[in-house]
C-alpha cells in the first residue's frame, strides 16, 4: 500500500518541472492519478529538490488549516504550480487552470522520519 509520504510525493512533487505550458496541470493531474473517480479540485506541485521540501518539516512550526499543530512554513519561497479545476470541467474530462508562482509553502508532517504528508497552503 502507498504510504502517506509516498502519496505526498505523487501528488505534490515535480522537482524537474514544470514544462512551461498551459497544459501542465491537465497532463500532470491525470498522470499522477488525481483524475480517477473525480477531478481533484485543487492541487499544488512543488518544483524544488525533494530534500529541500522534506527539510520544511524542520522549519517554522504553525497551526494547520484543520487546527492540527503539525504544519511547517518554508523559510524560503519555492517554485510551485497551482492547479485548479475550471468551472466548465466535467468528469471524466478534467480541465485545469495552470498558474506558476513563487511562494512560501506550508506542509503537514508526520512520522519517524518526520516527512511531509499533506500540502496545506
Ligand atoms: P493533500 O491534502 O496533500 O492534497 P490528501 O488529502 O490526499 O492530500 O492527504 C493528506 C494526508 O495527510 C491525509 O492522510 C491526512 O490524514 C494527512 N494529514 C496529516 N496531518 C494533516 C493535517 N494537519 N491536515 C490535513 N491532513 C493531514
Amino acid at each position: 500500500k502507498e504510504s502517506r509520504a509516498m502519496k505526498f510525493q505523487r501528488q505534490h512533487m515535480d522537482p524537474d518541472g514544470p514544462s512551461n505550458n498551459s497544459n501542465y496541470c491537465n497532463q500532470m493531474m491525470r498522470r499522477r492519478l488525481m483524475t480517477e473517480g473525480r477531478c481533484k479540485p485543487v492541487n499544488t506541485f512543488v518544483h524544488e529538490p525533494l530534500v529541500d521540501v522534506q527539510a520544511v518539516c524542520l522549519q517554522g512550526n504553525i497551526t494547520c488549516k484543520n487546527g492540527q499543530p503539525n504544519c511547517h512554513k518554508s523559510s524560503s519561497s519555492m517554485k510551485i504550480t497551482d492547479c485548479r479545476v475550471t468551472s466548465g470541467s466535467k468528469y471524466p474530462n478534467c480541465d485545469y487552470r495552470t498558474s506558476q508562482k513563487k511562494r512560501h509553502i506550508i506542509v503537514a508532517c508526520e512520522g519517524n522520519p518526520y516527512v511531509p504528508v499533506h500540502f496545506d497552503a
